[in-house]
């Protein structure tokens, strides 16, 4: 399955290494295909940046990420949709 990682435009410019792959293993089950994870860079101590393809580049610490946090301008977007919803408007 990760077999992707290797055969993608980008792997010439940058190739992954075991850590960066440990974090896309973590976070790849919670969002699927829904951020490009291409950015992901882990250093100890560091934010990691994901991309959303709706509003770019955002990075938020691992153990947010692992909860599923996503990206901050679809959550907003997620919460408005919620409340109309419960509001029926
Ligand atoms: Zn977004």
């Amino acid at each position: 399955m990760f077999s992707y990682f290797f055969q993608n435009n980008y792997s010439d410019e940058y190739e992954f290494t075991d850590a960066d792959l440990n974090v896309i293993r973590i976070l790849r089950p919670i969002y699927g295909n829904e951020y490009d994870f291409s950015k992901v860079r882990y250093k100890k101590h560091f934010k990691i940046t994901l991309v959303c393809p709706q509003h770019g580049d955002f990075s938020s610490s691992l153990k947010i990420l692992s909860l599923g946090s996503g990206c901050p301008q679809c959550n907003k977007r997620r919460t408005l949709n919620r409340i109309s919803k419960h509001l029926n408007i």
